[in-house]
């Protein structure tokens, strides 16, 4: 760290300007429970400079028209333990208190999860399940985008212009919604995710109506199932077509081999998973 010059401004328009002014030699700093382990095993540029964003006040968490606001540096203990988000999101409040250990979940942000962008950011998966829209606040101004078009989007667009990622908007779950959540990790405690599912559906009785079934750890980035939405909305959720659907859905994933797990295990792992929380809903 020694080598590295540090900013810590006090307000996101002083934030996006320096930001804006440094550009591609910027780095920005949440709870560097990502960032502080790559520098230490030396796969960054220690010369890049620093941008702490924990002072601008962006780990609010309220309810505004039907949807949780979600600051970008709440921590993930700060979204697991909070009353609102358990009762609105129960998915994400579960989400946020299974990764990683408290000690890293009392300093990690959400915002932070979205930042690393990694195949198993079980935050960001949760968020894609749910519908969230991602707000990003530049020298240019604020835009708000689908959680799932943002993951997509190419490095230099996402925070082109000194932009932050500033909070999240995410609509509760309403009377008719059913959600389920798995995921598979070595051991708890700290585990990442070997893979992971996530669910949001609306249902009338045991028809679906829409669903979300984000697969996390097994392509890029997690993404929402094609497969699902095609052969479940409008359909009973039986056990043979919930079958069929987590063995057609092998076709969508894209598993890497790693310390964790390797490709075959992986895709084994997803398709019982699927099965598993397509039955939690049913
Ligand atoms: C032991 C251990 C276990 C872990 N377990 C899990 C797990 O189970 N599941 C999981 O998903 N992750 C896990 N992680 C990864 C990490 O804790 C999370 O990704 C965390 O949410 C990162 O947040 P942070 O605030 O620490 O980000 P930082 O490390 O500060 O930043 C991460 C990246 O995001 C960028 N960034 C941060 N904030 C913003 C912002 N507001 N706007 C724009 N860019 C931003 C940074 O520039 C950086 O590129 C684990 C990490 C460790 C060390």
């Amino acid at each position: 760290m020694s080598n590295e010059t540090f900013f810590a401004p006090s307000d996101l328009k002083e934030a996006c300007a320096l930001l804006s002014e440094l550009g591609e030699t910027a780095v920005i700093l949440a709870g560097g429970t990502d960032l502080m382990v790559r520098f230490n095993r030396r796969r960054r540029n220690r010369k890049e400079t620093l941008v702490y964003v924990g002072n601008l006040s962006l780990d609010y968490i309220s309810e505004t028209d039907g949807r949780l606001i979600i600051g970008a540096c709440a921590t993930l203990a700060d979204i697991a333990d909070s009353p609102l988000v358990k009762k609105k999101l129960p998915l994400l409040a579960l989400t946020c208190g299974e990764m990683a250990s408290p000690a890293i979940r009392n300093a990690a942000t959400l915002g932070g999860n979205l930042g690393t962008n990694a195949r198993n950011a079980d935050g960001v998966a949760a968020l894609m399940a749910l519908g969230a829209v991602v707000v990003i606040t530049s020298a240019d101004g604020e835009s708000r985008i689908p959680i799932e078009e943002y993951v997509s989007m190419p490095k230099k667009q996402k925070l082109a212009n000194g932009g932050i990622i500033k909070q999240f908007e995410v609509p509760c779950l309403m009377a008719d919604d059913r959600w389920g959540w798995e995921k598979l990790r070595q051991r708890r405690g700290e585990g990442r995710s070997i893979v992971s599912v996530s669910v949001r559906a609306g249902m009338t009785g045991d028809i679906c109506k829409r669903i979300r079934l984000v697969l996390g750890a097994v392509a890029v980035h997690p993404f929402i199932s094609k497969t699902a939405i095609q052969n479940l909305e409008g359909k009973q959720l039986s056990a043979d077509l919930i079958k069929k659907v987590s063995e057609e859905i092998v076709a969508e994933i894209d598993p890497t081999s790693d310390a964790r797990a390797s490709a075959w295990y992986r895709e084994k792992a997803a398709q019982a998973l699927v099965r598993r929380t397509l039955s939690q809903i049913a």
